[in-house]
Order: C-alpha cells, then sequence, then structure tokens
C-alpha cells in the first residue's frame, strides 16, 4: 500500500493506450480522466508523437499538464522545452546508411511526404504534417525482414543510437529513453511545486506509468505502479518487463486505461467517484 500522504504523478503513453489504436478516440478513459482532473493530479503524456502533435492535441482539450515527445527526446512544461537530442544530423546520417545496408526500400517520417505519412497512419494530412516536425527521432517506413531488423540495429548502435518498436513503427531514436525523460519532468514537477507552496521542500511523488509497447518499457520501470495496457486485438497477454507493482489492464486501450488508473486511484487515495454510487 502506497503512503496516502505523497502527491500521484501519473504518465501515460499515448498509442494504443489512452488512444485507442484505430480511431485514435479517449472517449473511453473519460471517467478516470475527470478523476484525475478533480484530484489535480498532474498527467504527463508520454509519446513517440512530435511535440507539434502533442501542443495540438492539448490546445484543443487541455488533458496534460507536461508534455514529453519523441521518446524522450523533447520534454515540455509551462511552455519551456527541454531537448535531449540527438541532433538531426545525426539521425539523418545514421538512416541513410541503414537505407544502404537493408534490402527494402526504406522512407521515413523526416523524408516522406506528409501525404505518405496520412496514407501510412491514417492521420489526416494537417495531422501528418505535425508529425513530420520531428528533430530527435525518426519512424521508419519499411516492410523489413528480421534480418533487416537486425542490422538496422546494429547500424543504430554504432551511432549510439536506438531502434524501438512502437505500437506501429520502428523509430530511429535516442539515447533518450522514456524513463530518463520521466525523471527528468519529475524533477521539474518538484520545482514548480515547491514554488508554489514556497516552503522549499521538495515533492515526492507516487508514480503511475502506463504504456502497451517495448518503447514504454524503460518508462514503466521507473514508475511505482506499472500498468501494462494490452494489445489490441490479441488474445493473450505476457507480462513485457519484471517490475514488483506491475498490473495488467483488464481491456486493451483507453477502456483498459479507465478501469486500471480507477483501480488504482481506489486503493490509494480515498475517493471512490464511482459514478453508480454518487447517481445510484
Ligand atoms: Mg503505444
Amino acid at each position: 500500500m502506497m503512503p496516502q500522504s505523497r502527491a500521484i504523478a501519473i504518465f501515460t503513453d499515448l498509442d494504443g493506450t489512452l488512444l485507442d489504436h484505430d480511431t485514435y478516440s479517449w472517449e473511453a478513459a473519460r471517467p478516470a480522466l475527470d478523476r484525475v482532473k478533480l484530484l489535480s493530479i498532474p498527467l504527463i503524456a508520454v509519446s513517440s508523437k512530435t511535440l507539434a502533435e502533442l501542443e495540438y492535441l492539448n490546445q484543443a482539450v487541455h488533458l496534460f499538464d507536461g508534455l514529453i515527445g519523441e521518446n524522450g527526446g523533447v520534454i515540455s512544461l509551462n511552455g519551456v522545452t527541454e531537448h535531449y537530442g540527438p541532433s538531426e544530423e545525426k539521425i539523418d546520417a545514421a538512416r541513410t546508411q541503414i537505407k544502404e545496408a537493408v534490402h527494402v526500400p526504406l522512407g521515413s517520417f523526416r523524408t516522406v511526404s506528409p501525404e505518405v505519412i496520412a496514407a501510412e497512419t491514417g492521420l489526416s494530412l494537417e495531422d501528418a504534417t505535425r508529425a513530420a516536425q520531428r528533430h530527435c527521432s525518426d519512424p521508419l517506413i519499411w516492410q523489413p525482414t528480421a534480418k533487416d531488423v537486425a542490422t538496422a540495429r546494429e547500424i543504430a548502435a554504432k551511432w549510439s543510437l536506438n531502434l524501438v518498436k512502437g505500437g506501429r513503427f520502428h523509430t530511429l531514436c535516442g539515447p533518450a529513453s522514456k524513463g530518463q525523460a520521466m525523471k527528468r519532468m519529475l524533477e521539474r514537477l518538484a520545482v514548480k511545486q515547491s514554488n508554489k507552496t514556497g516552503n522549499g521542500a521538495a515533492q515526492r511523488y507516487t508514480t503511475i506509468a502506463l504504456g502497451d509497447s517495448p518503447n514504454d518499457i524503460p518508462m514503466l520501470q521507473e514508475a511505482d505502479i506499472a500498468v501494462q495496457i494490452p494489445t489490441k486485438h490479441r488474445v493473450r497477454t505476457s507480462p513485457m518487463l519484471d517490475h514488483s507493482n506491475l498490473r495488467i489492464a483488464p481491456h486493451a486501450g483507453p477502456d483498459g486505461w479507465n478501469a486500471a488508473v480507477n483501480a488504482i486511484l481506489d486503493e490509494i487515495t480515498n475517493t471512490n467517484k464511482n459514478s453508480e454510487v454518487l447517481h445510484g
């Protein structure tokens, strides 16, 4: 049981976790999201999406208190953005070498037109344009064999980069991870909170992290409570990582997000806002 006096912070992946894999909707998570807002719990988006995409998403709904984009490469809180790299030049040079070494055609978000990104992702052309604004990571557009993936990983490693598998794409990025970015965001949240209270004491947070893909593992490992969201359309889910407090959500996407966050808040706060109780 977590101490109840500590503040809570929630870090969440988007695609396939808070957002439905096919429709990008978070509607099913609304009850838990409302509760998170009511409890003033900081909610941080941690995504392979670009800052341009995350800011646009947040502009309409103001869902998130902080944004971590490009798999941990950019961190934005209160309009102040920190870049962790790697440089665009390094990403482009590594990708060019991968393209020459593999046996399948290879494009990427940094090199193809927004029209191609739209076709690959189902995003609108405007959304695809925002998705293309990448600074330190690049999702590859290809149909690789296992050997191509191994070759690409080897080359990425030579450049001190990673090739991480998200829900849809292999993304060339790093060495910053979602886990390192989460740590940095916690430091920044603590400073923000101590400025607010003025007592100088650093706020410590009980952290909840939710994710569905291997690129979420470093973030889940950093969290006090890790929630693995099952992959949609898959019958069985086995744990992605060893964690002393790992929960596997009962459903995929925002349905699972809603159930898992509500269950955790029931456990570690005294605020059962179950609408059936309130309205029953
Ligand atoms: Mg995901």
